[in-house]
């Protein structure tokens, strides 16, 4: 891989930039490999990428039914931050949160992170409370959290208004939250991972797995049986799909989330809000377009659309909050599929297959997890044991009951 600087961008400048390689090789898929990952989201090739660089895994492929990035990675809002309730996922998400700080270096890519912090909003005196608790277990748990008073939270988003219909009586802010680009995020593992040699091959559905005395030994495509000592999927919002697939079953519900963008505006909103009550987050992406959006649909879908009452919910909660842009035209909408999971903390590990592994369950939040999400779905991989930031995560804890509910803390807050 040539690497990306200055020099190499001021060689190619002189030369019309006509000799920049492919970003990453599109190969034929071999006939088998030591790792097959399926879906090239984030978390796919965020895994690949660890298992060839911390464990020296070299035969490694990645397969997606459409164009890597095409799923919930290339979708989603990109907030990042780790303010989460319980320790489990703070160690988690902060862990994830440290790796995205020193990730550009990392892939030799910039994926623009902007820690232009992350405020949620309380509009009672009793959600103030709650979020009081909030912020003192996070600080608990080693990560930063910073309770604002209503003048505070003006000072910061001077164009906010207080008195709406749910009067806002403060907040709290991770000042290390902010947002990333999604698309660099994807873009940036899959070069790196493609540089170590994982082969990346799109256009390759996976449409069953070939199991014998309860151990998976490859996956049936739509371009061939390709055959594999370990096989991990990580599909976003067809978890369940594949696990069918495999025989067993996954505590999920799969919905539409969506969101959407304004025009671009000239720079007016450094932080990104976020209010549970109100029902809704905006951030200003560096286009100057508002990025926001609000709860999931309403009902079980697998239609990347997105209904029509769930937007108009989602423009009136920014403008009753933020009325000065209710005169701004919207561009685009979308939305991709979330699977959920009773007490929202995702599905790590291993499944009742042997050789078998899967990662989802990231509802609305799995974006600010793929490095941590790679990197230890890598080890758990690559050694057969759970990484201990995972070992929670499993899907044994909706038997064992010790589940891990972040519910308030994922919601709305992505
Ligand atoms: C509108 C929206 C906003 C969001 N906002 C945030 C946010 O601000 N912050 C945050 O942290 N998270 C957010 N999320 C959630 C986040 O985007 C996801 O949790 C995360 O991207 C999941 O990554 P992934 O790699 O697991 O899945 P994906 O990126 O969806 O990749 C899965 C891939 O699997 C492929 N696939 C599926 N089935 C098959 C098959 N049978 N064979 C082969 N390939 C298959 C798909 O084509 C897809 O490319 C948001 C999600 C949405 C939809």
């Amino acid at each position: 891989m040539k690497g990306y600087s200055f020099l190499s961008l001021a060689r190619q400048a002189l030369g019309g930039h006509k000799g920049w390689p492919l970003v990453w090789r599109s190969p034929e898929p071999k006939k088998s490999y030591d790792v097959l990952i399926i879906g090239a989201g984030g978390h796919g090739l965020a895994t690949a990428y660890y298992l060839a660089r911390n464990h020296s895994v070299k035969n490694i492929a990645v397969l997606d039914k459409g164009w890597l990035g095409g799923g919930n990675s290339g979708r989603n809002t990109q907030i990042t931050r780790s303010n989460y309730f319980w320790p489990q996922s703070a160690a988690f998400f902060d862990h994830s949160l440290r790796l995205y700080e020193h990730l550009s270096r990392e892939l030799n890519f910039n994926v623009m992170l902007s820690q232009r912090g992350i405020l949620t909003l309380a509009h009672s005196v009793h959600e103030l409370e709650g979020i009081r608790r909030w912020a003192n277990a996070i600080k608990i748990n080693d990560v930063d959290a910073e309770v604002l008073t209503p003048f505070e939270v003006k000072k910061l988003v001077p164009m906010i208004n207080l008195d709406c219909r749910f009067p806002v009586h403060g907040g709290f802010i991770q000042r290390r939250g902010g947002i990333s680009r999604h698309d660099a995020v994807v873009w940036g593992y899959a070069r790196a991972a493609s540089a170590l040699g994982v082969d990346i091959i799109q256009q390759c559905e996976v449409t069953g797995f070939d199991i014998q005395s309860d151990r998976v030994m490859g996956v049936k495509t739509t371009r061939g049986t390709i055959g594999a000592d370990r096989v991990s999927f990580a599909v976003a919002g067809h978890t369940s799909h594949l696990a069918k697939m495999a025989g067993f079953r996954v505590p999920v519900t799969s919905m539409q989330l969506q969101a959407m963008v304004s025009e671009p505006i000239k720079p007016c909103l450094d932080t990104v809000v976020t209010s549970s009550v109100i029902h809704m987050y905006v951030s200003q992406s560096d286009r100057g377009e508002l990025v926001f959006g609000g709860g999931a649909d309403i009902y079980n879908s697998y239609a990347q659309r997105g209904g029509i009452p769930v937007l108009q919910e989602n423009v009136a909660a920014l403008l009753e909050l933020l009325p000065a842009f209710s005169r701004l035209r919207l561009m685009r909408q979308w939305a991709g599929i979330v699977d959920i999971t009773p007490d929202t903390s995702p599905l790590m590990g291993h499944t009742p297959v042997q050789n078998l592994y899967f990662s989802g369950g990231w509802g609305t939040g799995g974006y600010k997890a793929i490095p941590a999400g790679g990197e230890t779905m890598a080890h758990t991989i690559a050694n057969d044991q759970p990484h201990p930031l995972i070992r929670d995560f499993g899907l044994e804890r909706f038997k064992s009951g010790l589940l891990i509910d972040e519910g308030a803390a994922s919601g709305v807050a992505h």
